[in-house]
């Protein structure tokens, strides 16, 4: 299976779980590598109740340390962050990316103002607003995120969906000039598993946009957002599925803010295929 590099800690408020369960979960699941990525401190703070705080670093160095010390060899433990793509932020970024020797920083689109328009708890503001006006907004948002070129991975592509909002029409609009923005910069995105279990029951981003960026060159990486040890690695065969159907052959692997790529194996077909993709890594 590929690597899961977008995993959350008990640190930001809404995650559980201990550092030794998400390993063993990452084993059982047959992973290649398993990345820590809880939500990043935000200033001013206190900025929301979602997660860690700056004085959490600390605490955060330790469990992705505890992490690796039960891996102990049998898996690569991988240290990111998720941080939240905000006007004004690229300071801060730059800060936080010299706290740590990280390995990948995600960039997530979770607010358009001051609307974290995917959380429940304000799901009654979608009744409010004009659905493809939100839609041109969060687009033009993530483009720019892209386009700072602050990150490594590009967090779930079309979040703005989560409780299933979408304009009519053909989506491509929306799509294909942050496409170009996103090949621009050279980041990842994700095909993030999630979305199967939210309101919108599709993983971000939709086959739709994930067929756009294979035919671009964007790179991929599977990932399962966890929440919680029996998350991690959650429908990846699914994934595995719908990312070859899309056209990729390959998945990306972080290591100190650098790439390389895996081979995506179809599931039920390993074996000898499966070891030699990995034979490639030199590792
Ligand atoms: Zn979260
Ligand atoms: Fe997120
Ligand atoms: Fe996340
Ligand atoms: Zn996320």
């Amino acid at each position: 299976m590929p690597a899961d590099y977008h995993s959350h800690t008990p640190l930001c408020h809404h995650a559980e779980g201990t550092p030794e369960a998400y390993v063993d979960a990452a084993l059982a699941a047959g992973l290649s590598e398993f990345g820590i990525s809880d939500h990043a401190p935000a200033v001013p703070e206190p900025f929301d109740d979602w997660r860690m705080a700056e004085s959490d670093l600390p605490a955060y160095f330790d469990w992705i340390e505890r992490a690796r010390g039960h891996a102990a060899g049998r898996i690569p433990v991988r240290a990111g962050l998720e941080c939240d793509w905000l006007p004004g932020c690229e300071g801060w970024i730059e800060s936080l990316a010299g706290r740590h020797d990280w390995d990948y920083l995600i960039g997530s689109v979770h607010y358009l103002e001051d609307w974290d328009f995917d959380n429940p708890k304000w799901i009654g503001r979608w009744a409010e607003v004009d659905v493809a006006a939100v839609w041109q907004h969060y687009w033009s948002t993530y483009a720019d995120m892209a386009r700072s070129g602050l990150f490594d991975l590009l967090g779930h592509p079309d979040l703005v969906k989560k409780f299933s909002h979408r304009p009519s029409g053909d989506l491509a609009r929306y799509y294909e000039p942050v496409i170009e923005a996103i090949l621009a910069s050279a980041a990842a995105i994700e095909l993030n598993t999630a979305g199967w279990h939210k309101p919108c029951a599709e993983a971000y981003p939709e086959p739709g946009f994930l067929r756009l960026a294979c035919q671009a060159g964007i790179p991929l990486v599977l990932s399962s957002d966890a929440h919680a040890p029996g998350e991690v690695g959650r429908d990846f065969d699914r994934a595995t599925a719908l990312a070859l159907d899309a056209g990729y052959r390959s998945t990306l692997l972080f290591e100190k803010r650098g790439s390389r790529s895996e081979a995506l194996v179809p599931v039920g077909e390993d074996g000898a295929l499966d070891v030699r993709g990995r034979g490639d890594l030199d590792r």
